[in-house]
C-alpha cells in the first residue's frame, strides 16, 4: 500500500470516554499487543516512516492512545491508526494491569469509527490469557480481530506454518506473520485490513 501522507494527529490520556480523542471520522485501525511485541516497529513498517512512532523508553508505562493520520492508495484514501499503549509489561503491577485494560477498553468499547483491531502476538510465545480473552471481547462487540505475529525471523522456517496454526486455534482467525526485520507479511497486513474495511482489492 502507498501511504501518501502520515502524520501524528492526538495523544489522549485522559481516561473519560472520548475526551481528547479526535472527532468520529475515517475508519479507525487500532493496534494492541503485550509491551515489546514489536508495535512500534510494525506501525513503522507499515507507514514506511520508521520515525512516527516513538519508542518509549520505559515499555508498558506509557499511558497514551496515540492517533494517526493517514492518507493510503491511489484513491487517497483517509484512515486513522491508533497505538494502543501495550500490556502485560512484566514489572507492572496488577492495579496497573487493572487500569491499562479499563483505559484501552474504554476505546476499544465505545469508539464507532473503530473498525479492526490489530492484536500483536510475539512469534516465540503465541497467544496467551491476555490475547485470547481480548480476542474475544472483540469478537463479541463486533469489531474485526487481525492477529498478527511478530517476529516471525525469529522462527526458524519449519517452525512459521505451526506457529501461525495455533494462534489461529487460540485467536479463531488465521494471523499474518510479520517480519519487520525482512518485510514478510507487512504487504498481507495492508491487504487484510483493506479487506476488512471493504475496499477493493489493493
Ligand atoms: P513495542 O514495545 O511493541 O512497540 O515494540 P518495539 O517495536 O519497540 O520492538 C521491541 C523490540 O523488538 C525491539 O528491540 C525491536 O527491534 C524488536 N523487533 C521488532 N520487530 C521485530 C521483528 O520483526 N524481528 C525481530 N527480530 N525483532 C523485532
Amino acid at each position: 500500500m502507498r501511504v501518501v501522507e502520515a502524520e501524528f494527529l492526538r495523544s489522549a490520556t485522559d481516561p473519560a470516554i472520548g475526551t481528547g480523542w479526535p472527532d468520529e471520522g475515517p475508519p479507525e485501525i487500532a493496534f494492541c499487543g503485550r509491551s515489546n511485541v514489536g508495535k512500534s516497529t510494525l506501525l513503522g513498517a507499515l507507514t514506511g516512516r520508521r520515525g512516527l512512532v516513538r519508542v518509549s523508553s520505559t515499555p508498558g508505562r506509557t499511558r497514551l492512545i496515540n492517533f494517526f493520520r493517514l492518507i493510503v492508495g491511489e484513491e487517497k484514501r483517509e484512515l486513522r491508526f491508533v497505538d494502543l499503549p501495550g500490556f502485560g509489561y512484566a514489572k507492572v503491577a496488577k492495579s496497573e494491569r487493572a487500569g491499562w485494560r479499563a483505559f484501552v477498553e474504554r476505546y476499544l468499547g465505545h469508539r464507532r469509527s473503530l473498525k479492526v483491531c490489530v492484536l500483536l502476538v510475539d512469534a516465540r510465545r503465541g497467544a496467551e490469557l491476555d490475547e485470547t480473552e481480548l480476542a474475544r471481547w472483540l469478537a463479541e462487540l463486533g469489531v474485526h480481530v487481525l492477529p498478527v505475529v511478530t517476529k516471525a525471523d525469529k522462527l526458524a522456517k519449519h517452525e512459521r506454518r505451526p506457529a501461525a496454526e495455533r494462534v489461529k486455534k487460540q485467536l479463531g482467525v488465521q494471523p499474518v506473520m510479520v517480519s519487520a526485520t525482512d518485510g514478510t507479511g507487512v504487504d498481507e497486513v495492508w491487504r487484510r485490513v483493506a479487506v476488512a474495511l471493504g475496499w477493493p482489492s489493493v
